[in-house]
């Protein structure tokens, strides 16, 4: 049987890793097209930015959680047996204060801060730490063994996996999705049979999608030398509800990411220094051990960053769609969590691809 021609648009861990899903079976002969590759640091790419780690903030019984549900067991096992991939296992505390609640991040982290996730059975060590090992303020909080992503090794090992299995890369800009299917884009010369679009925040205006209820969530960080014990997250701060703290530590010396911000509507590409010392002194805070104890002058700055998470109304958009006559999946819109969700919404991706196909066939 002849195989199927297909060109993904977009090189974040979105289409990297539906382009690997893709070229493991012989059916499928992929190009994968992008602005960015990885190695690539620019505003427009969320995919270098993210710490990244899998603590789930999707709701109990949507498609988000099913996604994050079904992308543990291949993280898991690069952690367990793929350390060359730059994911590793990492302790993980979740904080609650009590007087978050209602506030945004309190919102957004409804189901991360319970004491009975929905994603609680996934690890076998979840519990709740005592309230006596708790910092004055805090009400709860749980722990257990999650992973933390390199990304600066993790994004060019996917596209090693892909270059194994025969995918072609390719830099272009596309003005309109269409224009992935014109002859010359997929590596055969050829026009493409079906196109995926990954482009993250780019679906705002790429033509063909312009999908106006795309917007970004400013994110900044510090990328620090110093290493934190395990990772930490809370369900607020006192420097405004826009504010968040994060803290990982990166697996093979890729140092640690203090983070951070969830700015709604914020396109700003350049690092606020006020943000980034209040951001270093919450950290410092929340895990002493990162300075000994002492204060935030003893951080190592490796770099400050800013990355745009590629947020949707309504959640990310998974769906297949004829444009132009030539049939788009898409696979965009994953806000903060591209990485958590990633091969369960390339699965679903990839599900589509292979009912559009096999309509396309009847036709
Ligand atoms: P992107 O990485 O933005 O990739 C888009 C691709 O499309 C690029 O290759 C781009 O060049 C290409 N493209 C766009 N338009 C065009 C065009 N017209 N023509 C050709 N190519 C085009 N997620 C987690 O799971 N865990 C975390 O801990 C986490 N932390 C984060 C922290 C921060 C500070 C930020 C900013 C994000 C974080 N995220 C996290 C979210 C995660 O980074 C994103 O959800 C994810 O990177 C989105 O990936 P993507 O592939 O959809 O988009």
């Amino acid at each position: 049987m002849a195989q199927k021609k297909i060109v993904v648009v977009g090189a974040g861990v979105a289409g990297l890793t539906t382009a690997l899903l893709l070229s493991r079976t012989e059916r499928y002969q992929v190009t994968v097209v992008a602005k960015h590759m990885p190695g690539d640091y620019d505003i427009e790419y969320a995919s270098p930015w993210a710490g990244a780690n899998f603590m789930p903030v999707s709701v109990r019984n949507t498609p988000a959680a099913e996604w994050d549900k079904n992308t543990w067991p291949p993280l898991e096992d690069l952690a367990r047996n793929q350390p060359e991939s730059g994911v590793w296992f990492q302790g993980t505390e979740i904080h609650n204060r009590k007087k978050d609640l209602g506030t945004a991040t309190a919102t957004w982290f409804a189901d991360l801060l319970s004491p009975d996730p929905w994603f609680k059975s996934l690890f076998s060590d979840f519990k709740e730490i005592p309230k006596s090992d708790l910092k004055e303020g805090v009400d709860n909080a749980t722990s257990f063994t999650s992973v933390c992503i390199n990304t600066a090794i993790y994004l060019p090992w996917l596209v090693s996996q892909c270059l194994k299995n025969g995918v072609v890369f390719k830099r272009a800009i596309l003005k309109h999705i269409a224009d992935a299917a014109s002859p010359g884009v997929h590596h055969s010369g050829q026009a493409a049979d079906l196109i995926l679009n990954c482009t993250g925040l780019a679906s705002h205006k790429l033509g063909g999608v312009e999908d106006k209820l795309m917007y970004p969530a400013r994110g900044q960080i510090v990328l620090v030398r110093n290493e934190a014990d395990k990772m930490y997250s809370i369900s607020g701060t006192d420097d405004g509800s826009e504010e968040v703290m994060y803290i990982m530590t990166r697996a093979a010396g890729g140092g640690t990411v203090l983070g951070g911000c969830y700015q709604k509507g914020n396109w700003e590409s350049q690092h606020d220094p006020s943000l980034a010392i209040r951001i270093m002194k919450r950290c410092v805070d929340m895990c002493p051990k990162l300075t000994n104890g002492k204060g935030i002058e003893h951080l190592d700055v490796v770099r400050h960053g800013v990355g745009l998470r590629p947020c949707r109304e309504g959640g990310a958009r998974i769906e297949k769609e004829k444009v132009n006559g030539i049939w788009v999946v898409h696979n965009y819109g994953h806000a903060g969590a591209g990485y958590q969700s990633s091969y369960g919404c390339a699965q679903a991706a990839f599900k589509l691809v292979e009912e559009a196909l096999t309509d396309r066939a009847r036709l």
